[in-house]
């Protein structure tokens, strides 16, 4: 038999987006990333919370442990009414070493209402500046306010790019980030029955641009979803799955793709 039939056929994606250094992890991390690159998975982006002591520790370990575990930082949108210099010092060392790929992540949430929107901007606006005087690309969330991060990334002149993650609004912010050298990544959401609109979006995004992520350990993925079970990297399989449906494709190829996308964003 020629021996092509008995290569490792998983195929191999990046989870782009998930928080392993949450307390969710704190038995298992490491062997959490372990089932990962069992299950397939080459790389994991693991965005840290400035505003957490043991935030960025955890992620450091890791990607200490296993090279392809890749580091961001910043403040999210939930604590940008905590958005303090010692966090603008605390990015600038850390870009400054290149102890992180990315600076995230940063953004806006209208639908939580953790921090005053006023604050959101200011730590928005801020950390997308740091970003571009580092060079770094930024990991963006939105949930209700593409326009406003649209806004932001102009008034900012914003051009490093970076991730617009667990996207879940229209096509035409979709298209304006993409129009502004932004990446798409979808999480488990898209694998939810009444997410038809977003697949729809899917549909659309260049396939050159396409990410996939877990938003670990949140977000759990049909069949995985319920009962309050916890998110993996080893599961957004279930969401690549899903989009190579979408965009009527086999999935070692939408694995392929979306891997290259990461890769071409974060060499190593
Ligand atoms: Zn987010
Ligand atoms: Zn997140």
């Amino acid at each position: 038999m020629p021996p092509f039939l008995f290569m490792d056929t998983k195929p191999r994606l990046v989870d782009s987006h998930a928080h392993l250094d949450m307390p969710e992890f704190d038995a298992d991390r490491t062997e959490t990333v372990q089932r990962a690159f069992a299950a397939g998975i080459v790389a994991i982006l693991c965005p840290g919370d400035l505003t957490r002591d043991a935030s960025l520790p955890a992620i450091a370990a890791l990607s200490a442990e296993f090279p392809n575990v890749l580091a961001a930082a910043g403040v999210h949108a939930h604590q940008a009414k905590d958005f303090s210099p010692a966090h603008v010092d605390a990015l600038k060392g850390l870009a400054a070493h290149r102890a992180i790929r990315a600076v995230g992540e940063i953004g806006l949430d209208y639908h939580y209402d953790f921090s005053p929107v006023a604050a959101q901007h200011e730590a928005l606006r801020r950390q997308l500046a740091l970003a571009a005087e580092a060079a770094l690309p930024v990991i963006l969330h939105s949930r209700l306010s593409g326009r406003d991060i649209i806004a932001a990334v102009d008034a900012e002149g914003f051009r490093a790019g970076g991730i617009l993650h667990c996207f879940t609004e229209s096509w035409e912010i979709a298209r304006a980030m993409l129009d502004r050298g932004f990446h798409i990544s979808f999480s488990g959401i898209l694998t939810f029955p009444k997410a038809g609109d977003l697949r729809e979006v899917a549909g659309r995004v260049p396939l050159e641009r396409l990410l996939v992520e877990t938003d670990s350990p949140y977000l759990a993925p049909v069949p995985y979803r319920g009962s309050g079970r916890r998110n993996e990297p080893a599961y957004v399989v279930e969401t690549a799955r899903v989009l190579a449906g979408v965009r009527g494709l086999a999935l070692e190829d939408l694995a392929e793709a979306t891997t290259a996308n990461f890769s071409r964003l974060f060499p190593v």
